[in-house]
């Protein structure tokens, strides 16, 4: 039997929606709109793609959006610099460095001048601490939106034996922790794991944060499991482009409850999960209670 496909886009859609309604209440009761700042440095194409439309789906969100450009010579003392004044602008609530920064700037140090309360990637150490803690704080987007997709599928994740492959600070390791706090039963599987197909097999959540196109077999998916592919992997198929995620789809559909797709599932997700962190952050900033999501 097919698995029902978790469909990321129009899910995505639903939390956007939801984002925009918490907007409309917040400045219903501040007077106040949230502000999202992103930080281009250089001029790398992709990223000035990213930018551009995180702006679009800020602007959308009913928020604003500032965006802040410097060459990509600018000095590490000057993007700390434009970080620190973000930092101090109360009409900015979440700060956004838009990786990769150019070799010669340490990114780790930059990102952990941002304020953690206006943290919206989740990216500082403050951030990653409070997450270990189980202490409320802004969580990375990826392995949020992961964790909302898995739970359009069973609310209640509490009790499952979730499998996470990837040990990521960005994507593995937080996903790991938010499961953790669903109170499912967490594996963190790796490239040194042994006998990778046992461990999946005993997966009622199998998470897959690799980088490696269709990885995961059909047969490594236990029937009726939940199936989040996180993986975004552009291979060359048949003379065409395309891109797959780290599970074998075709294979495992036959065999997963539900399953993400690539494209269309966790991708749409990061996005949305941001705008959702920005509304978050300017509610809590300014003692609000969060915000209906
Ligand atoms: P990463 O390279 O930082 O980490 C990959 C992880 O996979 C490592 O922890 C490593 O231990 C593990 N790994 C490598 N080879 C393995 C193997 N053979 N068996 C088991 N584990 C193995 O990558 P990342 O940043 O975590 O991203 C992972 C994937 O997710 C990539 O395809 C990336 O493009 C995608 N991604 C998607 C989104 C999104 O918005 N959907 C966001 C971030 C990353």
């Amino acid at each position: 039997m097919s698995a029902e496909l978790i469909d990321g886009k129009q899910i995505a859609a639903d939390v956007r929606e939801r984002v925009a309604a918490a907007v409309s209440v917040f400045e219903a009761k501040t007077a106040e709109t949230p502000g999202l700042a992103v930080v281009l440095v250089g001029e790398d194409p992709a990223s000035q793609v990213y930018v551009r439309n995180k702006g679009l789906a800020t602007v959308k969100a009913g928020m604003r959006s500032i965006e802040k450009r410097l060459p990509a010579n600018a000095s590490e003392e000057e993007v700390v610099s434009l970080v620190r004044a973000l930092n101090a602008d109360n009409a900015v609530d979440g700060i956004l460095v838009q990786l990769p920064l150019p070799s010669h700037i340490d990114a780790n140090r930059v990102i952990n001048e941002i304020d953690p309360s206006k943290d919206v990637d989740g990216l500082t150490e403050a951030s990653a601490g409070r997450l270990l803690l189980g202490k409320q704080g802004l969580v990375p987007c990826t392995p949020q939106g992961s964790v909302i997709l898995a739970k359009t599928v069973r609310k209640d994740l509490g009790g499952l034996n979730a499998v996470v492959i990837g040990r990521s600070i960005l994507v593995g390791k937080p996903l790991s922790l938010l499961l953790l706090a669903e109170n499912c039963t967490v594996t963190m599987a790796h490239s040194r794991t042994s006998n990778l197909a046992d461990v999946c097999r005993q997966a009622d959540i199998l998470c897959a944060a690799v980088g490696c196109p269709k990885m995961i077999k059909g047969d490594w998916v236990k029937p009726g499991a939940i199936v989040i592919d996180v993986g975004i992997n552009r291979i060359e198929e048949d003379g065409k482009s395309r891109l797959v995620g780290d599970v074998d789809f075709d294979a495992a559909v036959e065999r997963a409850g539900a399953i993400t797709p690539v494209p269309g599932g966790v991708g749409p997700m990061t996005i949305a999960c941001l705008l959702r962190n920005t509304v978050i952050a300017a509610a809590r900033r300014r003692g609000l209670a969060d915000p209906e999501l």
